[in-house]
């Protein structure tokens, strides 16, 4: 078939001040224009690109089940792909995680879990249970529920008021955190303010509490200290609020374990996937439930309320079905490990050391850089110099693709890169990304 050049300019892009080049194909870590330039893609896009770009295996497999049927309505039809995909994910997941339910997007399985956690305080006839505690920094998504959960007032600025039931706590952050041994002293110090917070709101109103394991793009791959999931997780225990596991940045393998939380030892009553869990072949996100919670729902009002036109739909689920089969074949996850060694080696050899690299930090392929202006007060560079902009710009002329965070999740101004490669780079292409962004970072930092 002849390709016909349609003229561009229609698409409503996300930047209105800048020019997008053409994407045309991708291979394995790299992405190439239509100009033929080559982007080392250091973020998977948003940390999505799991299996690499130009995955035949899993094209093959979501090609193999869209001809055998293309779609079926959820509330219709279960099929054999969506039913290997949850027992796989349920096999694999922190204790009780059971059931599973499958959609399109990050945000949209972030609301079925705070509804799903809602809709089970209404059924224990406890529907005074409405509030959620999200934490600050977070980011949840964009739709106005996930959003309203989200510390990130910056993308909040123009869509207030939003929902009032949404209370937050301090998240922890190692770099920001004030304390003299975050290591040691972090983990009672976030859970006393959780506490804090469960106390002043009175328990008997909150319904869940959701917190990103390790933090995405609002804290540029905060770790959370030694100890933290397991004192939140009694707190909540003992005040009957149930825990979410937003892992719809940091799962599926990122932190090199597939589940964020197994990493971190806990078990959420709830816990939410996307982005790596297909890959980027096509939309899917995953919600975990436990069976007794669902059993609750079934011997009140009949089971979960909730569908959208894409629950289940076979040919996202065998995208999933297709990375975990590409995972296990290729060992991706453990690769993921020791990449993320070495990545977060060269970036603690590399760039650290350079001036204005305040932070390092991340576990796995997973990491973020904190640019500051003074690292001995760690004070923030002035926005108006648009610091991070101006380097991640430069990197992408140099052909290396990285995720920009602007602000602290408080509302103060922040330099932070986000780095979170395909899980199938290699040593090579981990010490190419490093190089390239100390090379930005000096060029660009040097100057007064
Ligand atoms: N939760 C987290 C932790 C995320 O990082 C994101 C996306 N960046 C979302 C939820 C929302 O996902 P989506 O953009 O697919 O709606």
């Amino acid at each position: 078939m002849e390709s016909v050049r349609y003229p561009e300019g229609h698409v409503l892009l996300r930047n209105l001040g800048r020019t997008y080049p053409v994407v045309s194909h991708g291979q394995g870590v790299y992405l190439f224009d239509r100009q033929g330039k080559r982007y080392l893609d250091g973020s998977a896009g948003a940390l999505v690109a799991s299996v690499g770009h130009g995955n035949r295996e899993v094209a093959a497999r979501v090609h193999e089940q869209l001809v055998q049927v293309a779609y079926v309505n959820g509330t219709h039809f279960t099929s054999e792909v969506t039913e290997q995909l949850a027992a796989r994910l349920c096999a694999m997941a922190p204790a009780g995680l059971d059931r599973a339910a499958f959609l399109g997007s990050g945000s949209e399985v972030i609301e079925a879990a705070i509804k799903f956690a809602r809709q089970l305080w209404v059924e224990r006839g406890e529907p005074q249970r409405a509030k959620v505690i999200a934490r600050m920094p977070s980011y949840h998504g964009n739709t106005l529920y996930a959003l309203s959960m989200s510390g990130r007032p910056h993308y909040k600025r123009f869509f207030g008021p939003l929902l009032s039931e949404v209370v937050t706590t301090a998240a922890p952050y190692p770099y920001r955190s004030g304390l003299d041994d975050y290591e040691r002293e972090g983990a009672a110090h976030y859970a006393r303010l959780l506490e804090e917070t469960i106390v002043r709101e009175g328990a008997e109103t909150i319904a869940a509490f959701i917190a990103e394991p390790v933090i995405g793009s609002s804290a540029g791959a905060a770790v959370p200290p030694p100890g933290y999931f397991e004192r939140v997780g009694e707190i909540c225990r003992r005040h009957g609020i149930l825990m979410i596991a937003d892992e719809v940045m940091c799962g599926c393998g990122r932190t090199g374990r597939f589940f964020a939380s197994e990493l971190l030892g806990f078990s959420p009553d709830l816990l939410v996937l996307g982005k790596g869990l297909s890959g980027g072949y096509v939309p899917l996100s995953a919600l975990l439930v436990k069976q007794a919670h669902l059993e609750e729902m079934r011997l009140g009002s009949g089971g979960f309320m909730h569908a959208q036109t894409y629950l289940q739909a076979p040919a996202m689920t065998a995208a999933g079905v297709a990375v975990l089969d590409y995972f296990e074949r290729h060992d991706v996850v453990n690769h993921a490990a020791r990449m993320g060694e070495r990545l977060h080696r060269r970036l603690r050899e590399v760039v650290l050391p350079l001036p204005h690299v305040g932070s390092v930090q991340g576990v796995g392929l997973i990491a973020g850089v904190e640019l500051v202006e003074d690292e001995a007060t760690r004070r923030p560079f002035p926005r108006a110099r648009k610091v991070v902009e101006g380097l991640l710009d430069r990197l992408f002329e140099e052909g290396l693709i990285l995720w920009p965070n602007t602000g602290h999740a408080d509302g103060t101004d922040g330099d932070l890169v986000m780095i979170g490669p395909p899980l199938t780079i290699t040593e090579g292409e981990v010490d190419e990304l490093v190089e390239k962004l100390a090379q930005g970072i000096t060029h660009c930092l040097e100057r007064p």
